[in-house]
């Protein structure tokens, strides 16, 4: 699977001649910043492409420059991607991920989710953010994810936004950060827009080169006072800056009729991406379709925490663009997108009672284009096309739970699971090989979180 030592041999000489001859060293690097997947299935998700049986991924300087059954491409080192699917990373919509390291922490002897989480939430640090941050980016790399929205909704001063962006940044996944509200803000007190601009201003003016936006996780209509909403979506919009915001997520909230009220003042759009919509009316989905709202949904939490299934039959016949995500590791226990897609598939085919009721490559788009397209970033990731960037994962197709397998849609929703991840590549920077991960210590990660999350739940005595 590795790059043939004759490459890394190739690779190593560019650094020993570096000083003596600049012109071929220019070559030699930029060689190395090129390379040809080669062998594997490819999954392109491109309309026009389709699926190789066997086919290579050419990729330089980030960028994808060719995608064919065979590449020639003399002197760029070629990685073996047989027994393995090639396919876009995984895009997540939607992931709280400033509580990661209170996995399992859904339940206390305080009561459920908010109850818990709300006792957490008052002790909680910068550190303890970005330290989660850290946690749920390298479970994102583990899952093939390579897009996250962090939804960052316990910002209690500037400095847990600047841990957490910071944290976010320096993983070196592609993403969105959504500057958020504090847990224990009243529904009628605005979240801090004031930090909104003055980090738009100081990280994201025009030379910002990172992989990550900004946008602003609101709280919309079900969770705030009128005034207070409307505060937050015209600041989003002053500022320029794409809205999320929960919605209809429990019976209570959908029958606020959210999306409709929305609607009805021209506050939806593809800039605003609504997360949950478990209790929404057809005809609140149908306003989403007609607005080109994107929706986020994450069926495993809602399931966890009792919101409901999400109406998945009706979310299709309206067309809603559908993205799916992880939510949170509290309740959802790990970020498992095969997990994802799988009980995705498998709840919209038992309510509907038929088999196959949403197609595994529907959902395989919702966990790629959808997503991508979901956070305005699908002209640049999502699928394998020449000219996207090159964000890409191989899966194993060769493993006990993947192999023998009829097709190559099945074996991704229904058999691979996080460690068949063989190959993770974000912007053209290999993030795992041979299934580990390249740039983060993993052992060393475990313990400080572990260590951190002992510490925080002594103090919040849960
Ligand atoms: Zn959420």
């Amino acid at each position: 699977m590795a790059i043939s030592r004759r490459d890394l041999l190739l690779g190593g000489s560019a650094a020993v001649i570096s000083g003596a001859c600049p012109a071929r060293a220019r070559a030699q690097t930029s060689a190395q910043n090129e390379q040809v997947l080669t062998g594997g299935y490819v999954l392109s998700l491109d309309p026009v492409i389709g699926d190789l049986s066997k086919g290579d991924v050419h990729i330089r300087n980030g960028a994808i420059v060719a995608v064919a059954p065979s590449i020639a491409a003399p002197g760029v080192p070629r990685r073996d991607m047989s027994g393995r699917v090639i396919m876009p990373g995984f895009v997540d919509t939607h992931w709280h991920m400033w509580n990661s390291i209170a996995r399992g922490f859904g339940h206390t002897r305080l009561g459920p989710f908010a109850k818990s989480m709300g006792a957490l939430s008052r002790v909680w640090t910068p550190e303890a953010s970005a330290l989660s941050v850290r946690l749920a980016c390298a479970e994102a790399v583990q899952s093939g994810i390579t897009t996250v929205h962090n939804w960052a909704h316990n910002i209690k001063a500037r400095d847990f936004a600047d841990a957490e962006l910071e944290a976010q940044k320096a993983s070196g996944l592609r993403g969105r950060f959504s500057y958020g509200y504090p847990q224990s803000i009243g529904k009628g007190v605005l979240m801090d827009l004031d930090g909104v601009e003055i980090m738009k201003a100081d990280e994201f003016g025009l030379n910002h080169r990172s992989l990550v936006s900004l946008g602003i996780c609101a709280r919309g209509p079900d969770r705030c006072e009128p005034a207070v909403w409307r505060g937050e979506w015209a600041a989003a919009r002053e500022f320029k800056l794409p809205i999320t915001a929960h919605i209809a997520s429990d019976r209570a909230a959908g029958g606020m009729a959210g999306i409709s009220i929305l609607n009805r003042e021209g506050l939806l759009g593809p800039d605003v991406l609504l997360v949950h919509a478990t209790h929404a009316s057809p005809s609140d989905l149908r306003l989403l379709a007609e607005t080109k709202s994107p929706l986020s949904i994450s069926p495993w939490t809602e399931l966890e925490v009792g919101y409901g299934v999400p109406p998945l039959a009706q979310m299709m016949d309206a067309r809603v663009p559908m993205s799916l995500s992880v939510d949170n590791m509290v309740l959802a226990g790990n970020a498992d997108m095969f997990g994802v897609m799988r009980v995705t598939a498998d709840l919209a085919a038992g309510m509907a009672e038929k088999q196959g009721a949403l197609s595994d490559r529907t959902v395989l788009q919702w966990a790629t284009m959808g997503g991508a397209d979901a956070l305005g970033l699908g002209k640049l990731v999502g699928s394998l096309a020449v000219g996207k960037r090159a964000d890409i994962i191989a899966v194993r197709s060769d493993a006990l739970n993947t192999s023998p397998v009829k097709n190559v849609d099945f074996l991704l929703t229904h058999g691979a699971r996080p460690n068949d991840v063989d190959f993770v590549m974000i912007d053209g920077v290999v993030h795992k090989e041979n299934g580990r991960h390249t740039r983060i210590d993993v052992p060393a990660l475990l313990a400080q979180s572990s260590d951190m999350i002992r510490r925080l739940r002594v103090q919040a005595d849960i």
